[in-house]
């Protein structure tokens, strides 16, 4: 009888359960982004959000969750509920490197599951506009010659721009002071303003600031120049070989989230990424969108598992810590 009982309260629970995926979403759903608003991990998600909330007939309301380097923001959502309202965007840094650095209240690959693999940019190693420097080059020597009055943007520790930033101290033998900021949307302002001076950061926040002519950009992290940016060398041209950095983005649910809805998600988001206004608009940044199978969950876990192996060793022998 008891058992009987269980087994009818299971089954109507499941009934529930597929109910609510199916008509999901039924509400605005929230895309959390772990870096300040204005920042390339906000620009990414704001394209992406509104076109994915037209796929979905809900809006997705972004939401700027900000602090050590992305990690509180995603441990947010590592903790939500499993329903598919609240979402995790994110990148190499927040989703592979924060869990090399800091103790996280959170497994990075156990408690979030994969929904889509999103676009990479690389980055850019820009100055403020009055460094007298006019190449890669002449840009090394000069911080060498002036490391100790230097200041460096970062979005925090860990972040894509500050392992971007050691490693350019180690390829160029510097060493010169770390701003932390809350995102490099923020950091920029300052970079544009001259308070600080040099900064490794992601295209998408920097090539609209070197269009308006508003800092210097001297090379990109990447090993073939950037279809709307062809003025600007590679590292590999620009005399630091090898220098790669990608900072490729990807979105998350809560683990345990319906298999159903997380395929909706998915669906979602490659809508977005097939659209060619998105393309378009990404594109101009500098994003580049990975192959339609990567835009997967299966996608989007096998890459952050390689990516987790790849980097945590590189990082931890780096010395890359959480201040
Ligand atoms: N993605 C960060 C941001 O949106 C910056 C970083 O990782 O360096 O501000």
């Amino acid at each position: 009888m008891l058992r009987k009982l269980i087994l009818a309260a299971l089954a109507g629970l499941v009934a529930v359960c597929a109910a609510r995926a199916q008509s999901y979403p039924t509400r605005p759903i929230t895309m959390v982004v772990p870096f300040a608003a204005g920042g390339p991990t906000d620009t990414v998600a704001r394209i992406l959000g509104e076109r994915m909330g037209r796929s979905l007939g809900q809006t997705i309301v972004i939401e700027n969750t900000t602090g050590a380097a992305g990690s509180i923001a995603v441990g947010r959502v590592a903790r939500a509920a499993p329903d598919g309202y609240m979402l995790s965007i994110g990148h190499w840094s927040t989703h592979v490197i924060n869990g090399a650095i800091y103790p996280l209240n959170y497994d990075l690959l156990k408690d979030l599951d994969p929904v889509a693999l999103l676009p990479a940019n690389p980055q850019l190693i820009v100055t403020k506009k009055d460094v007298p420097a006019t190449n890669l080059k002449e840009l090394v020597a000069w911080v060498q010659a002036n490391q100790d009055k230097i200041s460096g943007g970062t979005a925090g520790a860990g972040s894509a721009s500050h392992v971007g930033g050691v490693y350019f101290q180690n390829f160029t033998k510097t060493k010169f002071t770390f701003v932390p900021y809350r995102g490099s949307g923020p950091a920029m302002l300052d970079l544009v303003a001259g308070t600080i001076d040099i900064m490794c950061d992601q295209s998408t926040n920097s090539l609209p600031q070197v269009r308006a002519n508003a800092v210097k950009a001297f090379a990109v992290t990447a090993p073939k120049r950037l279809a709307s940016a062809p003025d600007i060398p590679t590292v590999d041209e620009a005399g630091l070989p090898g220098f790669y950095i990608s900072v490729w983005h990807g979105l998350w649910v809560p683990h345990g989230t319906p298999r159903e809805i997380v395929a909706k998600l998915t669906a979602a988001a490659q809508d977005a990424l097939a659209d060619p206004a998105v393309q378009k608009r990404l594109g101009e940044l500098g994003q580049e969108i990975p192959p339609r199978e990567m835009q997967t969950p299966e996608g989007l876990g096998a890459f952050q598992k390689a990516e987790i192996e790849k980097w945590w060793p590189i990082i931890k022998a780096a010395g890359i810590k959480a201040e």
